[in-house]
C-alpha cells in the first residue's frame, strides 16, 4: 500500500502519530494509499521550521519572491497532465475539470507575481513642518491554511500564492481525502526556488487542525470548507488572537426571469448544477423560475437532459462528471434524496439507482431532479453537495429574491434575464457575497475578491485579490519629523493636533 508523507522542512517527513486515513480511488472504490493523520508534534516541527526561514524569506525583495512565483507558475504548466491525473484520481473529478481546478489556482499565482506593485505603501511628503508619513505593508509570519476535499489544487493556490509573495511561511493542512496534489505543489515551490519550509504540508485531520488553532506561533489561518466546522475553526483561532477567515458551505439560486432565454439558461443550470458531481461550493443547486409557466417551460426542458447526463469515468474525456469522492458522501447524497421525497418536493428524474458497468464499487450517482421545493423543507436548508438541483417556484421576483437573501446561506447566486432594470435591482438588493447576471458560477477572478455572507464565511477579510494581500500583512505607519536647523520644541502635554 503506498503511504503518503508530510513535507517539511523541504523534505518528505513520515508520520509519526502512528494514525492514518484512507485515500480512495472513487473510481474503484479501492483504497489506493493511506495517508499520516500528524498530531501536535509533526505539526509543531513544520511551524519551527517556518520560523527558522522567516526572517530570510521575508526579507528577500519583493520582486525576487515574484520571481519564484513566475517559475511555480511555469513548473505547474509543465505537470499539468501529472497534476490532474493525480487529482482526478483521487477526487474523481473528470480529467477536464480537474485541469481547470489547477488553472483557477494557476491564476492567483499570476496575481502574486504582481507582488511588488500590490505590496506598496503610502506616503504623505510634508504632514507637518518637516513631517512626512509613510505606511508599509509588513508580512504576518508563518500562517496557516486548512483545505477542503473539492478543490485540493485550486483552494491551497488561492490561499500560499499571496501568502508567500508577501514574505510569510505557509503550512497547509490539505484535505485527508485527496493530499497528493498539495504534497506535489510544496515540491515544485521548492524547485521554483522557495527556500525549504516556506511551503510545507501537514496532513491530518481534527487533531492536527486543533494544533495549528492552539499554536502560538502561528499568526493567521485561512479555511475552507463545511460551515459548522468554519465556525468552530473561526471561534477557536480568534480566540488564541489569531487573525481568522473561515469560508463555509453553500446553496446557490438561481432566479429565472419569464423573460430569459430558457434554452441557454438550462444549458448553464445542467453544467453548474451537475459539473463535478455537485461538489462545488458555486454549484447551482436551487432553480427559482418566476411565475408557473416559466416553471412548467424550464422543467420540461431539464427533465430530459438530466436524464441524458453522462456519468463515466474521471478519464472518460466524454463523461459530464464522475464519481462522487467517498461512499460515506455518496450515503449522505442519498439520504438526502430520500428525506427529500418524505418531505413532499416532486422527484422528477431520480439518480440513485444508476450503476456504472464494471465499477460495482465505484461511489458513483446519477442526476437527480426535485420540483416543488419550498423554504421549510430540510433538504432546502441544508447543503447536499452532490448531483441533486432542486426546483422551488416562486410566484413573482419579490419572492424570488426573498429566496436566497434569507437563506442561511449566502455564497452565491445567478438571475436570468434579459431586463437590465431587474438585473441591477437585483444586484442591489439580494444578501449573499458573490453574484451572476446571466453567469451561473459568479466565481471572481484572482484580482478580485472571492467570499460569500451570512453561513458562507466568518471573519470579515475575503479570499485572494486585494483582500488576501491585507490578509496576509499587516500595516505598519511610520510619521517621521526632521527638524530643520536642529531646531527644539518645548514639551507639550496635549495631543498633537494639525491646526
Ligand atoms: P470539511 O469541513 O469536512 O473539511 C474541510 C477541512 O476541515 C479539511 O481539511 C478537514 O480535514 C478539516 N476538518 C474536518 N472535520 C474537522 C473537525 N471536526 N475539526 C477540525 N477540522 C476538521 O469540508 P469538505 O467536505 O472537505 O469540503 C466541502 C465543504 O466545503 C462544502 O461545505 C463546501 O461548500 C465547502 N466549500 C466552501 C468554499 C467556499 O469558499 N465558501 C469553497 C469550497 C468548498
Amino acid at each position: 500500500m503506498k503511504e503518503l508523507t508530510h513535507f517539511i522542512a523541504g523534505k518528505p517527513v513520515k508520520g509519526a502519530s502512528g494514525r492514518y486515513g484512507d485515500i480512495f480511488n472513487p473510481a474503484t472504490g479501492e483504497v489506493q494509499a493511506r495517508v499520516p493523520l500528524a498530531a501536535k508534534g509533526e505539526m509543531r516541527q513544520a511551524v519551527e521550521a517556518a520560523l527558522k526561514v522567516f526572517p530570510e524569506w521575508s526579507s528577500v525583495n519583493p520582486q525576487r519572491r515574484a520571481r519564484v512565483m513566475f517559475n511555480f507558475k511555469a513548473l505547474v504548466e509543465n505537470n499539468m497532465d501529472e497534476l490532474a491525473r493525480m487529482l482526478s484520481s483521487e477526487h474523481g473529478k473528470v480529467l477536464a475539470d480537474s485541469r481547470g481546478d489547477v488553472q483557477r489556482g494557476l491564476e492567483v499565482i499570476e496575481f502574486a507575481c504582481g507582488i511588488p506593485h500590490l505590496m506598496k505603501g503610502e506616503y504623505t511628503e510634508g504632514a507637518g513642518p518637516g513631517i512626512d508619513i509613510y505606511s508599509m505593508r509588513q508580512p504576518l509570519g508563518v500562517v496557516a491554511g486548512i483545505t477542503p476535499f473539492n478543490f485540493p489544487a485550486m483552494i491551497p493556490m488561492w490561499m500560499f500564492g499571496v501568502a508567500i509573495a508577501c514574505g510569510n511561511c505557509f503550512i497547509n493542512k490539505p484535505s485527508e481525502k485527496d493530499p497528493s496534489v498539495p504534497l506535489r505543489l510544496a515540491e515544485l515551490m521548492m524547485e521554483a526556488g522557495a527556500p525549504a519550509g516556506v511551503l510545507q504540508v501537514v496532513n491530518g485531520d481534527k487533531e492536527a487542525v486543533d494544533a495549528i488553532l492552539d499554536d502560538p506561533d502561528i499568526q493567521a489561518v485561512s479555511f475552507v470548507g463545511s460551515s459548522a466546522i468554519a465556525h468552530y475553526v473561526y471561534s477557536r483561532g480568534t480566540a488564541n488572537n489569531k487573525r481568522v477567515q473561515a469560508m463555509g458551505g453553500a446553496k446557490n439560486h438561481a432566479i429565472i426571469m419569464p423573460d430569459a432565454d430558457l434554452d441557454q439558461v438550462t444549458n448553464e443550470l445542467i453544467g453548474a448544477g451537475y459539473g463535478s458531481a455537485g461538489e462545488r461550493c458555486m454549484a447551482i443547486s436551487v432553480a427559482v423560475p418566476i411565475g408557473e409557466k416559466t416553471a412548467d417551460a424550464l422543467v420540461e426542458r431539464l427533465k430530459p437532459r438530466v436524464e441524458a447526463l453522462r456519468v463515466g469515468l474521471p478519464t472518460d474525456p466524454d463523461a459530464d462528471y464522475g464519481p462522487l469522492v467517498t461512499k460515506e458522501h455518496r450515503q449522505k447524497v442519498l439520504n438526502y434524496i430520500e428525506m427529500g421525497v418524505k418531505e413532499g418536493a416532486e422527484l422528477v428524474v431520480d439518480g440513485r439507482g444508476f450503476k456504472m458497468q464494471g465499477y460495482d464499487n465505484g461511489f458513483y450517482l446519477g442526476g437527480s431532479l426535485f420540483d416543488r421545493v419550498t423554504p421549510e423543507m430540510t433538504t432546502y436548508k441544508d447543503e447536499i453537495f452532490g448531483p441533486v438541483l432542486q426546483i422551488a417556484r416562486a410566484k413573482d421576483y419579490d419572492e424570488a429574491v426573498a429566496l436566497p437573501s434569507t437563506h442561511q446561506y449566502g455564497n452565491g447566486v445567478a438571475i436570468f434575464t434579459r431586463d437590465g432594470d431587474a438585473a441591477r435591482d437585483f444586484a442591489a438588493k439580494v444578501q449573499v457575497g458573490m453574484v451572476g447576471i446571466n453567469i451561473p458560477i459568479p466565481v471572481p477572478l484572482a484580482y478580485h475578491t472571492f467570499g460569500g455572507w451570512k453561513r458562507s464565511a466568518f471573519g470579515d477579510i475575503n479570499q485572494h485579490g486585494p483582500e488576501g494581500v491585507r490578509f496576509y500583512t499587516r500595516i505598519k505607519t511610520v510619521t517621521q519629523r526632521w527638524p530643520k536647523g536642529g531646531v527644539r520644541e518645548k514639551a507639550s502635554f496635549v495631543i498633537p493636533t494639525m491646526k
